[in-house]
């Protein structure tokens, strides 16, 4: 055997959350998994880089989403559109008028931060109407206020409050007309320092570019802020092209920026990200009613099974949702390890029927009463209605309905009663739509009835499902999740601390390293190059000489690697031809150790591996 070190590990809990992540992030900077990026120059907050494990983990990632959407599935189709696109577009979405957090700053350091991120804070707020200084004669007649926590003394308070004035001129400060008031649960002061912050004000998150030579206001574009409208906006060329019918959807990976205010936790909050979106179009639920008599909906929780065609925009939603889970798991989340969190209705868009936002329980997530993780948005599963093709139909003037020929074929058979429900329905939530976003109520009234009409004689634009995934925070949640320390023997039977990223094979950035037992001698070194390049075509390989076999073997355990092949002088035939053209190997997580067949190798990780 390569490696006595076939102990079981023993799991060190690690619970100290800052600790943790101190640990992940030095380790994804020591193997090359993520680094800051532009680090020689300093470093530019939000903005990361991937190293040699990080892009392949990333690649593996992507590559795990785009095949269980398009390849395992006939009704969607993939799309690669353009980062920066016609201006109109984000204003139809909705983004350059809303697209914006509300921010606040410190008024004596001037710190930015987001204004929903502030904990709510309880004291006693001392408030100021100004300064003078006696000997210099200079005074402010700035307000200012300081809130200190219970049981602070007051002197903290006056402390901020002449700094604040000091950087107003007046350097020997005497402060005026001090006011005290017990204050809860506000959100209005810095909690770092006490002091004061600025009003709320909103900051538009999209970063600004210009589009030819001239720096002129026609000339501004924007880098896309997220994936999806590139897919509504080529909406109807897709669907010409691809034959595909409405239930389908559209997937796209690709860039996104958002000049986030404050970006941070690693990369959960960076300026430059991935997102993997897909639109999945649905029938209205009044087309879906007249063809098929009544929609389905929910019967409980749980994934709803193969879809029908009698679904509703509920089964669908509940559908994307069970799915996405799905996939988590199958790249090595356990389903404890996420949280399905439901918008309360004063959380969600305008538009959106529901969203379930898919949480990860970071290290850093906020812990409840219970002191349980909460968790962190991974992805938002939203039910959008027909709000955003109808958005770009009004902004672009180019028709955004499809023809349905079942509906179409199934109206005139239903009953008056029917027909009538369904077209009031249908009127409704179009007219809604259309006074909401700014047409006078004759106006409305008349398209919505238009459109109605339209529903009749098979016409309708699609509502949509869209489950919304980042990439680098998928990427950050499975290197956190893959962590793990044990205590393992090491060359010489010492117990040492074991660093193990126990990645799914499906993702792990290497699949298998390949190892001859010793580097000075030609007849391993030549085997172990075969067995690599055999390996080569079916998974990534590593191949390593350099080094104890020990020593090696933990590389690749703090790469992730799930699988380790030593070539050895059993393999080939010193210790008997029974073992000729076998090797050892081992498995990560375990250390076990076993004898394998070289033939057996590339089919052996098949089913794993993709
Ligand atoms: P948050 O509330 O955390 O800012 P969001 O609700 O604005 O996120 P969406 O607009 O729904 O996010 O974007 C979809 C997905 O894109 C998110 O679930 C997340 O995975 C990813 N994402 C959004 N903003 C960022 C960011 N600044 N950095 C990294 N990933 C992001």
């Amino acid at each position: 055997m390569a490696d006595a070190n076939t102990t079981k590990p023993s799991v060190v809990l690690l619970t100290k959350a800052g600790e943790l992540m101190e640990k992940i992030v030095s380790l994804c900077k020591r193997r090359g998994f993520i680094f800051q990026s532009s680090e020689i120059y300093g470093g530019l907050n939000g903005f990361w880089d991937y190293g040699p494990l990080g892009a392949e983990l990333k690649r593996n990632i992507k590559e795990a989403w785009w095949r269980s959407m398009t390849q395992f599935r006939d009704d969607i189709v993939g799309l690669e559109a353009t980062i920066i696109m016609h201006p109109k577009i984000w204003e139809a979405s909705g983004h350059t008028s809303t697209f914006a957090d509300l921010m606040v700053d410190c008024l004596l350091t001037k710190k930015r931060f987001r204004a929903d991120q502030i904990e709510p804070q309880s004291g006693i707020a001392y408030s100021y109407t100004g300064a003078t200084d006696g000997a210099s004669g200079k005074e402010s007649k700035d307000s200012f206020s300081v809130l200190l926590p219970p049981g602070k003394p007051p002197e903290s308070a006056r402390k901020v409050a002449k700094q604040f004035y000091q950087l107003r001129g007046v350097e020997n400060a005497t402060l005026l007309g001090e006011r005290t008031e017990q204050i809860k649960d506000t959100t209005r002061y810095n909690p770092e320092n006490g002091s004061l912050l600025t009003e709320p004000r909103p900051f538009n998150l999209m970063l600004e570019t210009y589009v030819g030579p001239v720096k002129s206001d026609e000339n501004k574009s924007y880098l896309r802020p997220e994936t999806a409208q590139a897919i509504f906006v080529q909406f109807k060329n897709v669907l010409e092209v691809s034959r595909q019918k409405v239930p389908f959807g559209i997937c796209q990976i690709g860039k996104a920026f958002r000049n986030e205010i404050n970006p941070r936790n690693f990369t959960f909050r960076s300026r430059e990200f991935e997102q993997m979106e897909l639109e999945f179009f649905i029938r209205p639920d009044e087309a879906t009613e007249a063809i098929y008599g009544s929609i389905a909906t929910p019967s409980g929780p749980g994934h709803p099974g193969e879809p029908q065609p009698n679904w509703g925009w509920q089964m669908w939603h509940q559908y994307w949702v069970e799915e996405r889970f799905r996939f988590y798991e199958n790249i090595g989340l356990p389903r404890i390890s996420l949280v399905e969190y439901w918008q309360k209705p004063d959380e969600l868009a305008h538009y959106a029927k529901a969203t379930v936002d898919i949480l990860y329980k970071f290290p850093f997530s906020k812990r409840d009463d219970k002191g349980e993780l909460m968790g962190e948005e991974l992805e938002g599963v939203a039910a959008r209605s027909d709000f955003d093709l109808s958005q770009h139909q009004r902004y672009s003037g180019k028709s955004m309905t499809v023809f349905d020929e079942e509906l179409k074929a199934a109206w005139p058979k239903l009953d008056d009663a029917k027909k009538s429900a369904l077209s009031q329905s249908y009127f409704e939530s179009r007219k809604k739509y259309l006074v909401k976003m700014g047409e006078s109520e004759p106006k409305a009234e008349k398209q919505a009835r238009d459109e109605s009409e339209a529903l009749s004689k098979g016409y309708y634009i699609p509502h949509v499902i869209e489950p919304s995934a980042g990439v680098d925070r998928l990427a950050l949640a499975l290197i956190c999740n893959a962590y793990g320390e044990d205590q393992a023997p090491d060359e010489k039977g010492k117990m040492e601390t074991r660093v193990v990223m126990k990645f799914h094979p499906r993702i792990a950035p290497v699949k298998v390293a390949v190892f001859p037992l010793l580097k000075n001698k030609p007849d391993l070194v030549k085997k172990a190059k075969e067995v690599r390049d055999l390996l080569r075509p079916h998974m990534s390989v590593f191949y390593d000489e350099a080094g104890a076999i020990g020593r090696r073997y933990r590389r690749q355990d703090e790469a992730g690697t799930p699988f380790g092949v030593t070539i050895d002088f059993e393999t080939l035939g010193e210790k008997g031809p029974e073992l000729q053209d076998t090797v050892t190997l081992r498995e990560r997580d375990s250390m076990k150790q076993d004898r394998v067949k070289i033939a057996d190798l590339p089919q052996r990780w098949r089913a794993t591996i993709r």
